[in-house]
């Protein structure tokens, strides 16, 4: 089955999918994007990635490229010509294309809309959860506006890269008290030595993740007590258990931190409820 992008208005077979040599999404990474995940054909936390979306681009001055109404018939349309029904749906925003140069372009100068889907075997990810994954810790050396969603990810392309070559699947970063401020591209959770989850507040210079959120609501239900606190890469390894969030990842179990075994090295019983809780209501809600 071929794969199709949008680009600007248009379809186009994915290999011939492109975008502007003076994209300024390409040229300075000025752009923002979202992900969304695909249960039957349908996206998971519509809402939650969606309002994100606009802040991301209030904050950074692009302007909404098109109604609410006429994104969501794109991400849709996108889903349904590449037949995805479990996998992801990927949105792109620049400030468009104009002469290279540092200051905004002209005011009018249409922001650049991108969408592409895949498909993503779900059994593949419950065999990975199942059994657990590997996280390594290094610097967190990121600029100051992790908040907003943008396309400028080099500081984690590295880190995500620097886990790779370590055998393991995430990087958790470290600011310079020694605590986790998140993954490369999750946020990062344990249930702590006295059995409390523990995950960074909001205030720090992280992104608030959407699956965070919508798991923290969940939480609020369950006999867990949740203490939104940073905790330092040693609570970690000392932690009962570790697991992290995103879009695609869901609550996926982090079984050994810097090569250190968390708990019995394998997945913990509240990680496990707690993936199995956000799955049925995000296969419940998807839209
Ligand atoms: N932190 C970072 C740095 C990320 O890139 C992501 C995923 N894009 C997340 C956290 C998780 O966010 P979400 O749950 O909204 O996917």
């Amino acid at each position: 089955m071929s794969r199709v992008a949008y680009v600007n208005g248009t379809y186009r077979p994915h290999g011939q999918a492109t975008v502007h040599v003076e994209d300024r999404g390409f040229q300075f990474a000025d752009g923002v994007y979202e992900v969304w995940s695909i249960f039957d054909g349908r996206m998971a936390d519509f809402d939650g990635h969606m309002t994100r979306l606009a802040r991301s681009l209030t904050e950074l001055r692009i302007s909404i490229p098109m109604t609410r109404q006429a994104l969501t018939q794109v991400l849709k349309e996108t889903i349904r010509r590449n037949r995805v029904r479990n996998g992801i749906v990927y949105l792109q925003v620049t400030r468009g294309t104009a002469r290279r140069d540092h200051p905004f372009p002209a005011e009018g100068t249409p922001p650049s809309v991108i969408v592409t889907a895949r498909s993503i075997d779900p059994n593949k990810s419950e065999a990975v959860a199942a059994k657990g994954v590997a996280v390594i810790t290094q610097p967190d050396i990121r600029w100051g506006r992790c908040d907003i969603k943008t396309v400028g990810l080099l500081p984690n392309v590295l880190a995500k890269q620097a886990a790779r070559e370590r055998g393991a699947y995430e990087c958790w970063m470290v600011d310079e008290m020694g605590l986790v401020t998140e993954g490369s591209s999750t946020n990062a959770w344990i249930v702590d030595e006295n059995g409390k989850l523990r995950t960074r507040d909001t205030q720090a210079n992280i992104l608030k993740g959407i699956t965070r959120t919508a798991l923290m609501a969940l939480i609020a239900d369950q006999d867990v007590e949740l203490d939104e606190r940073p905790f330092s890469v040693d609570e970690a390894k000392r932690a009962r258990e570790a697991f992290f969030t995103a879009a695609g990842a869901f609550v996926m179990p982090a079984v050994s931190i810097d090569g250190v075994r968390i708990g019995d090295g394998k997945p913990g019983p509240i990680t496990t409820k707690l993936r199995t809780l956000y799955l049925d209501q995000a296969r419940d809600e998807a839209v």
